[in-house]
């Protein structure tokens, strides 16, 4: 995809949703780490569903030690691979006291140094919790992104790195937001609702569905993220509150 496509793939998907969000429930840096621990192979809202009670007690390293990790097991045994997942919380909680002052860092190498915690994951919490413009390929992005010819590569870091690339720096701190939420509600694996999709002129997948299942709620408006707003201008001028 050329840069100005680039560029007007990311100011559609803006104005469809100007203030994109994470789908996960957090309350803290500490909460939003664990969340994403646990959100590995998982979905966001089953996470959620399991740490709403747990988070609402526990969200600090320090309370979580004091939980234990046969408390942590109940609360999550309905996530898949709780038990693994368990021990990894409870072991970076040990490793967020002793070293970082019950604090979550804000340097990659020391977050992929915690159990649990790949690339990924630390992407995810740079960019929500500490708004560093990094990008978290997940199966939605590389998919969306390998699809629409946006930074086709054959492996996640791969696609990471032409988006690093090819995505202007102003859309960069919601890029990951944007890409995600358009992979999970409407360039869908199985059936993508490109008959409805706002970027379709610009994608380059030549396999295009034009008929969206008629049992889907609207492309664009199904994330519970998406608010009513009001009307508002592009951001295509230099000068964007976006630009990084
Ligand atoms: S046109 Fe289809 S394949 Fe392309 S981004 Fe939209 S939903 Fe995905």
């Amino acid at each position: 995809m050329k840069p100005k496509a680039i560029d007007e793939f990311f100011c559609r998907l803006a104005e469809a949703r100007p203030e994109p969000r994470t789908e996960l429930s957090y309350r803290n840096p500490y909460t939003l780490l664990v969340a994403v621990v646990l959100s590995a192979q998982a979905t966001d809202v089953g996470v959620n569903k399991a740490t709403g009670p747990l988070f609402a007690v526990i969200d600090t390293p320090e309370k979580m030690v004091a939980l234990g990790e046969e408390k942590l097991r109940e609360h999550i045994r309905t996530i898949g691979l709780y038990r693994t997942k368990a021990a990894n919380v409870m072991a970076l909680s040990r490793i967020l006291i002793a070293t970082h002052g019950g604090k979550v860092p804000r340097e990659r190498e020391a977050l992929e140094a915690l159990p649990g915690v790949g690339r990924k994951t630390a992407n995810v919490v740079l960019n929500v919790a500490f708004g560093e413009p990094t990008i978290a390929v997940d199966t939605h992005i590389f998919r969306v992104a390998n699809r629409t010819g946006l930074a086709p590569a054959k492996t996640p870091l791969g696609v990471e790195m032409a988006l690093e690339q090819n995505i202007p720096a102003r859309w960069k701190p919601n890029a990951h937001h944007w890409l995600i939420l358009h992979g999970r509600y409407v360039c869908t694996a199985r059936a993508p609702r490109c008959g409805t999709c706002l970027v379709k002129d610009l994608c380059a997948y030549p396999e295009k569905n034009p008929t969206p299942p008629a049992s889907r709620k609207a492309p664009e408006a199904a994330s519970p993220t998406t608010k009513p707003r009001a009307p508002r201008r592009r951001q295509r001028a230099a000068g964007s509150p976006l630009d990084g």
